[in-house]
């Protein structure tokens, strides 16, 4: 039997059982700057998951906040509907100035809704709209968040049944090395685009992570990603790369599809787009697709305005100068060096390991030891996830601006972690 602390009675009495999080990290927080956050009992915790990918300048990075309280302290426009305002316009000028243009992405940008899965639901709606087809292919192992449309191209079991209708329009494919190099890439898919009896409805679009964060931490190859645009080139479908995750610098660049010299007709972001863990999300696309009536997908909190003045505060302050994509490569190479070891101190035995830039797996064949590992790592002063359909894979991702210091703290605690979880 568990107790439960007195402090976190009242989430339990209150609060629904749907809540995850909360019962692995037991505490009760109340502050947090950069890569740490504190309980109330004066506890520290060394963040090594940056709020599922949302918080990669950290806590209440202080130039953002600055921002922000400018912002709050004049009066800004805090909701705004889709009406044009100031920081509104900011924002997609310095979009368009410091990320799109430098890239030579030509896309238009639409605010879908505050989080992820409103980005999913747009990017869905439109490719369908567009190609005037039901059928969208995903990937074994996906994830693209918990609306309806969005579990209809997820891949894992557990979440799909909470739909409690059948999830339909949807048809998953094989992700990079799901029969670990031992099948030729895209032959089943292509075979059964082609062949006019294989029961597969020409699909409007194809949805795709570069890295799957939920699923595992499964990298996808820069050459499967552009052999799978030149496929939905050649079979007219469109190629959305949900980048709600990856994106945003997690992989090094800004875009993660950069590095595989792709440009996708459709791109989610969300998380930290804002850059101070605000609601914020975008679905970009090539002008030519964007056949949207006015009005014709909509939504109350389509304009957080102080989430567009930390979002261009973020894109001025990080991605001016290529600092951070070197920073993140340097952090990564980091992280690889600390998982060899691991590795090597268990003679390479149930373990393995994945990632790229600062997003990586730890992957254990005995699959329960991967949550035993985040427990024992939350004891010692830590916050770590598990990924992947079993729960198998330890998943670090923290800040980018983390320092190498706090980064070898943490890796050093998750070493400690690991051996005594053996
Ligand atoms: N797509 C991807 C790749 C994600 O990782 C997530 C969330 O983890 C989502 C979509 C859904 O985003 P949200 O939880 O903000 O709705």
């Amino acid at each position: 039997m568990t107790i439960t602390p007195p402090a976190l009675s009242v989430f339990e009495t209150l609060e629904s059982e749907v809540r995850s999080y909360c019962r692995g990290w037991p505490a009760v927080f109340d502050r947090a700057q950069g890569s740490h956050l504190h309980d109330e009992d004066g506890h520290t915790y060394l963040d090594f998951f940056a709020g599922a990918g949302s918080l990669n300048y950290g806590h209440n990075n202080p130039v953002l906040k600055r921002a922000l309280i400018d912002y709050i302290e004049r009066d800004g426009i805090t909701h705004g509907l889709d009406m044009a305002t100031t920081a509104k316009r900011a924002f997609l000028e310095t979009f368009q100035n410091v990320i799109l243009r430098p890239r030579d992405l030509p896309y238009k940008v639409m605010f879908p809704g505050p989080t992820g899965t409103n980005a999913v639901e747009a990017a869905l709606k439109l490719a369908r709209k567009v190609k005037g087809r039901e059928s969208v292919v995903s990937f074994t192992n996906a994830f693209h968040g918990m609306s309806l449309g969005a579990l209809a191209v997820t891949g894992n079991a557990f979440k799909r049944a909470g739909a409690g209708i059948p999830l339909v329009h949807g048809t998953p494919m094989p992700f990079d090395n799901y029969f670990d190099g031992t099948v030729q890439d895209f032959l089943w898919f292509e075979r059964l685009l082609d062949d006019q009896g294989s029961g597969l409805n020409k699909p409007a679009a194809v949805i795709v992570e570069t890295v799957q964060g939920e699923g595992g931490i499964n990298v996808a190859r820069a050459e499967w990603l552009s052999a799978l645009s030149a496929l939905c080139k050649r079979q007219d479908m469109l190629l959305i790369v949900d980048d709600i995750q990856m994106g945003c610098g997690r992989t090094g660049k800004f875009f993660s599809f950069e590095e595989a010299g792709i440009t996708p007709d459709i791109v989610t972001l969300s998380k930290s787009i804002s850059g101070y863990g605000m609601p914020m999300s975008l679905c970009l696309f090539k002008p030519e697709l964007d056949i949207w009536e006015p009005g014709e997908h909509n939504g109350t909190f389509r304009g957080n305005n102080p989430a567009f003045v930390t979002a261009s505060a973020a894109l001025l302050t990080y991605w001016t100068d290529g600092q951070m994509e070197k920073q993140t490569e340097l952090r990564g190479e980091q992280v690889e060096r600390a998982l060899l070891a691991i590795i090597e101190e268990n003679d390479q035995v149930g373990l393995s390991f994945r990632g790229r830039g600062l997003v990586w797996g730890l992957e254990f064949t005995d699959k329960p030891r991967a949550g035993a590992v985040c427990r024992r790592a939350f004891e010692l002063g830590m916050l770590l996830e598990t990924s992947g359909p079993q729960s198998e894979v330890v998943k670090l991702i923290p800040a980018l601006t983390i320092t190498a210091e706090e980064l070898d703290e943490g890796l050093r605690i998750l070493a400690r972690s690991v051996r005594e979880t053996a």
